[in-house]
This record gives structure tokens, sequence and C-alpha cells, in this order.
């Protein structure tokens, strides 16, 4: 299974695609683009990319997190820019290996692999690839597996039947589906929900996120699944109340869709 280039969608979300304070669609193309072109005309040589990516790292938009890091090498890998990837690939580069000038080396970048290549079936992941459509909101859910599974699972339970890849032919579900997981793309600056559901506690482990319901007056809201991979409490930023209605609007237009006409 690939998550990283897939036919219609591309990821790189561990190259640090989304640390940046202002992360919305406009300004990502916008910082893809500026690599990519300042890349072209370099020659393929170590020096002279480890130069470039220098000069784009110093240029670059501020880190949302500036522990993670962020490589000055990552862009649009087709004149259109609908996919995103490694400028020093050698499938990028034509031949030779550069991603030793980038903030990891070329064994790393290699032999990396995100938690969700261990978590997602082949089937999930088509989904995700065909449902969000685009390079931005792909690498957000597909980083995800909670929060793809809860919007599954929520839709599965107000159809009474499993989504599948089928039924993303049909063109308003799929659309609908993707009004629901392109939630990803609406959250607080600097929410739990924005960067994938592996949130490390103080052992390394995996802390599980959690809605504190009774400190806000509240009863468990029967999205509970999708909210709090949203990251939908007071917290993050986000507005309850707001989210749960958006969600509880965007699983009807699923549930609609799904058994109304195309
Ligand atoms: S975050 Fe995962 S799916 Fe995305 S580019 Fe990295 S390894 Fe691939
Ligand atoms: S050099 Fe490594 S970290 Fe940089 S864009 Fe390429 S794969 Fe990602």
């Amino acid at each position: 299974m690939d998550l990283c280039q897939r036919a219609t969608a591309s990821c790189g979300a561990c190259c640090g695609l989304y640390n940046h304070r202002e992360h919305g669609r406009a300004a990502i193309r916008a910082e893809l683009g500026r690599r990519t072109r300042a890349l072209r005309g370099v020659a393929r040589t170590p020096e002279a990319f480890r130069a470039a990516a220098g000069a784009l790292a110093a240029g670059g938009p501020a880190p949302l997190f500036p522990s993670v890091r962020v490589c000055p090498l990552l862009g649009f890998l087709d004149e259109a820019g609908t996919r995103v990837g490694c400028l020093a690939h050698p499938r990028a580069t034509g031949g030779p290996d550069l991603r030793d000038c980038g903030v990891y080396d070329a064994k790393i970048c290699e032999t990396f692999f995100c938690p969700s290549f261990a978590f997602l079936t082949e089937e999930e992941a088509a989904l995700a690839e065909v449902a969000t459509g685009d390079l931005h909101l792909y690498g957000l859910v597909v980083t995800d597996v909670p929060f793809l599974r809860a919007c599954l699972a929520a839709v599965a339970a107000g159809t009474g039947a499993r989504v599948e890849r089928r039924h993303l032919e049909r063109a308003s579900f799929r659309t609908a589906l993707r009004r629901l997981l392109a939630l990803k793309e609406e959250l607080a600056p600097g929410s739990d929900g924005l960067f994938g559901a592996f949130a490390p506690g103080p052992d390394g482990g995996d802390v599980p996120r959690r809605i504190d319901y009774a400190s806000i007056g509240r009863e468990t809201s029967p999205h509970d699944a999708i909210l709090t991979c949203a990251g939908a409490d007071p917290r993050s930023g986000n507005d309850l109340d707001r989210l749960e209605g958006e969600v509880r609007r965007r699983l009807d237009a699923c549930v609609a869709s799904f058994a109304g006409p195309a």
C-alpha cells in the first residue's frame, strides 16, 4: 500500500507541509510554488541544492511548531500544482538523490513511514484518496486514522451500510463525504485536531483525546468520536456547539445522498 503518492492524491505531511502558522490552502500552495520555482533552475548537485535549501528555509514562513522540521525541498511535482512531493528525490531531479540536502537525510526520507501505514487498510486509503480529491485535504485526512474512521463509522451508522469505494462513484455522495472530511480544514489554528490523532504523553505514549463535557455543563455529544478527533473543545479554540452543528448537517447530507439520486 502506498499512502504518500497515490494515483490521484499525494501527501507531504511528514516533510512539514502543514507546519506553518498560516496553513490554509492558499498559503500552503503559495509556499510550495515559491520553492518549486526557486529550485527549477538549480544545478542538480549537493552543493547547489544545499545552498538553495538554506536560502528557501531562511525566506520561508514561520513554523507553527518550531520543534517540528519543515523541509524546503518539498514542492509541486507537476506543472499544474496538483501533486506535492520531494523535489530532491531521483524521480524529480532526473537522476541524483539530493535528499541529504533537506532537513533529514536520504536514508531517513527513504525509510520513514508514518503511523497511518500501520493502521489504515487499502480500502480506507482509497476512500480518503477519492473523497478528498486534492493534496491539501488528503494529507490532513490520511494522517488522522481515528478521524477518518469516525467519519466513515458515523455515515455507516446513519445509512446502515458500510461505506465502500463503489459508493463514491455517486457524485453527490462523494461531495457530501468530502464536506464532512473538510472539517479538518476549518479548525482553529493550533487545534489538537489539525495534525493527526497522536498526542504524545510524558512517557512518549499516545494520550487519547477527550472532550471534558462535565466542565462545560454538557451531555456527551452523539457525535463525540468525530468531535474529539477534531479537537472540538474550548482548550483547542474551537466552538463545540458550532462544530457539532456542522457535523450533524454534513452527516445528514452524507446519509441523504448515500440513498438518493446521483
Ligand atoms: S505523512 Fe505518511 S502518508 Fe504523508 S508523506 Fe509522510 S509517510 Fe507518506
Ligand atoms: S528531502 Fe526528505 S524531508 Fe525533504 S521533502 Fe524530500 S523526502 Fe521530505
